[in-house]
């Protein structure tokens, strides 16, 4: 694919992405779409989905993902495995090297690298990930079956987290670090009805103990800056994400924490023919049918844009 100009590219492999995908190769646009380090981004970390509109009975991320990709093969979108590694927006048409090496020419280009998980960012949280430090509940749940864990964070994530280990494990401390919960009413409703489930209010983590795996967990009471220990074997993180815009500062206007700024209404970003879809330029909504529906704009912008412009 040495040097190749195509009319897409896409980045960026959830719902976004594969939406976007659709769209374009419905409209003869014949996409090319790198998958990223995690083919089918985050649902495929994800349990039952409830909320995305059309599945009645609820649908499994990954089953999920594995519909948006054939579904966007159908239409001839050509997929790639691996990442998109560098890209250079100062030339046209657009300059992307992938991780193996290859580069092609793009004449527009979809960003919809999404958001990845955030970390505590204690020594321990590093030191133990991968031996009772998670940021997957459904992944890794498994390893603490009829054990005592901890999940730390008050939004729907941690919410969802909880829920998923009440059904393996013997015990889980939820950490919400202020007095009130982000997450949906309907799932704090899920929590309270748990009885293995204790919610610890106004509670921070200060380290993770354990030398080759999870043993404790040093939290404190902000309140009352009581310091106590959780005896568990796993420790969940499940406290937000990051947008995926590393890759593209150097052309593009980010807000201050790194989403990609689109102008209003539209995916258009502040480089010609280059568009962002899904969690990579959405702070606030963040959901699988908001991911969608702006990768169906973005593809929608590609198309105007590569029909204008016939450079
Ligand atoms: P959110 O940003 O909604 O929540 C992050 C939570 O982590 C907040 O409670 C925050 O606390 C806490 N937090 C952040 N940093 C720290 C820290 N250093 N130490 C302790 N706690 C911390 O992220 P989510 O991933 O939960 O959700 C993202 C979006 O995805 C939301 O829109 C959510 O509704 C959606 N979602 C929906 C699901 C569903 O419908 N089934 C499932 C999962 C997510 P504070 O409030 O104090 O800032």
């Amino acid at each position: 694919m040495d040097k190749q100009s195509v009319q897409l590219v896409v980045i960026g492999s959830g719902p976004a992405g594969y939406t976007a995908a659709i769209y374009a190769a419905r409209a003869g646009l014949c996409p090319v779409l790198y998958q990223g380090p995690q083919p089918g981004g985050q649902l495929t970390l994800t349990g039952e989905v409830e909320n995305y509109p059309g599945y009645r009975a609820g649908v499994q991320g990954p089953n999920m993902m594995e519909d948006l990709q054939a579904q966007a093969e159908r239409f001839g979108t050509i997929i790639q495995e691996g990442s998109i590694a560098t890209v250079d927006f100062s030339i046209y048409p657009r300059l992307l090297t992938t991780d193996r090496g290859e580069t092609l020419r793009a004449r527009s280009v979809v960003i919809a690298t999404g958001a990845s998980a955030k970390w505590l960012g204690l020594p321990s949280e590093k030191k133990l990930y991968g031996k009772g430090v998670s940021a997957c509940a459904v992944c890794d749940g498994f390893f603490f079956k009829n054990e005592t864990v901890v999940v730390v964070g008050g939004g729907d994530s941690a919410a969802e987290e909880a829920l998923y280990l009440s059904k393996l494990c013997k015990k889980v401390y939820l950490l919400v670090r202020k007095d009130t919960m982000r997450a949906s009413r309907i799932m704090q409703e899920r929590l309270l009805q748990k009885s293995n489930i204790q919610l610890c209010f106004h509670t921070e983590v200060q380290e993770i103990i354990g030398e080759e795996t999870v043993e404790a967990v040093q939290v404190i009471h902000t309140l009352s800056q009581t310091v106590s220990i959780l005896a568990a074997t796993g420790c969940f993180i499940a406290i937000g994400h990051v947008p995926n815009s590393k890759l593209f500062l150097p052309y593009l206007s980010v807000d201050s924490e790194g989403y990609i700024q689109v102008q209003l209404g539209t995916t258009h970003t502040n480089v010609a023919g280059v568009f962002a879809a899904g969690d990579v330029q959405d702070r606030y909504y963040r959901q699988a049918v908001t991911a969608a529906g702006t990768g169906c704009m973005a593809a929608l912008d590609a198309e105007r844009f590569l029909q204008a412009n016939e450079w």
